[in-house]
């Protein structure tokens, strides 16, 4: 594995380029946003856009909420600083946690509309255990109505503007082709967001009727709704941290007990614990994990040294969710011989080797 210099990030993180110093194309875009990028001009655009959507409909503006940092930030913006209407909407993950419950009922108390979609729990499961299984995504159905599920209210009930946190491919690394526009399409969507897999194609065995949480409304449907999906990053300086500063001190959001398995922060992806399986089938597959993934945001900002950000890797990151095994388990009505079985297919041989049942690194992040 190649890994950047800058950061940690390994080339086994899909999309992502190195340049010829061996900097990857986060830690490009980093400096670009730090010297290159004139924010003013990016909030005007944002301004303008504002003034030309407030008002024409019952809502302004849809922020996916689901009571986490980013999410909290954004919907306090949109509404506070540029007056919109704001309707939150949040998708029920699997085995959703009871922290993050808390914590968006304290949010809505400040005072926000929200609507709360759960598609079919049994369809949802059915399509989380084919991504885990066919293709190692624990959390294929969330993710995909994450989007889905949000062009689709837009559609519906007309409202001209979807403003969604950060654009990962951007900020964390892998496709650059959205770091100059504000909006994106189903096209994007699809190939990002429900990782390249149509939502059809994800089970045979409903009608698409019943599958109309997943499926995205046709191009020609947004267009006449006049509809808008743009990433708040594109019009802001991204740092997930500063968020969780602004929400723990303006909404009173509590973070997790201890650190989360797999990383030595604590205030992330409070949503659900298929989280911790998700990230750990990413490190299976690419050599990355949770830890990894937050020790390069903490260098890009400046918080961690590269030094001790490679201590921390080393000792959390792929960490085995060893706690959860069961729960995994029973959500995807599988024996703990099937749900093994799901790992070592997926394992990335050229990467691990299975030592007393646990897949191991050959390699060492440094
Ligand atoms: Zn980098």
């Amino acid at each position: 594995m190649k890994i950047c210099k800058k950061c940690v990030m390994p080339d086994t993180r899909p999309r992502l380029k190195f340049d010829s110093n061996g900097v990857c194309a986060a830690c490009e875009w980093d400096n670009i946003k730090k010297n290159e990028i004139d924010w003013n001009v990016r909030q005007n655009e944002l301004k303008t856009l504002c003034d030309e959507i407030r008002g024409v409909g019952r809502y302004d503006c849809i922020v996916p909420a689901s009571g986490g940092k980013d999410s909290t930030y954004v919907a306090d913006k949109m509404k506070n600083e540029f007056k919109l209407n704001v309707l939150t909407v949040t998708i029920t993950p699997p085995l959703e946690t009871d922290l993050i419950q808390q914590n968006m009922a304290t949010f809505l108390s400040y005072g926000f509309d929200n609507i709360k979609v759960t598609p079919n729990p049994a369809i949802a499961r059915e399509i989380n255990k084919y991504g885990f299984v066919e293709q190692g995504r624990p959390m294929l159905s969330w993710t995909s109505c994450l989007n889905s599920v949000m062009f689709r209210l837009a559609v519906d009930f007309k409202i001209p503007l979807v403003m969604f946190g950060e654009d990962g491919e951007t900020e964390y690394g892998g496709s650059t082709e959205t770091r100059y526009l504000p909006y994106y399409d189903t096209d994007y969507a699809i190939k990002i967001y429900t990782e390249g897999n149509d939502p059809r194609s994800f089970v045979k065995n409903h009608s698409e009727r019943e599958m109309s949480m997943w499926l995205f409304p046709s191009k020609e449907d947004i267009k006449k709704a006049g509809v808008r999906v743009a990433h708040w990053s594109y019009y802001e300086k991204w740092d997930p941290y500063t968020h969780f500063e602004f929400a723990r001190d303006h909404y009173g959001m509590k973070k997790h007990e201890c650190r989360n398995t797999g990383t030595y922060t604590d205030f992330g992806q409070l949503d659900t614990p298929l989280y911790e399986l998700h990230t750990y089938m990413m490190y299976l597959k690419f050599g990355f994990g949770r830890g990894l993934q937050d020790a390069c945001i903490d260098i890009r900002a400046g918080r961690l040294s590269r030094k001790k950000a490679v201590e921390y890797v080393n000792k959390y990151d792929g960490e085995y969710p060893k706690n959860n095994i069961s729960l995994f388990c029973d959500y995807y009505q599988m024996t703990k011989e099937e749900f093994d079985s799901v790992l070592d297919k997926h394992a990335n041989k050229e990467l691990f080797e299975k030592k007393d049942g646990i897949w191991t690194p050959k390699f060492r992040i440094s």
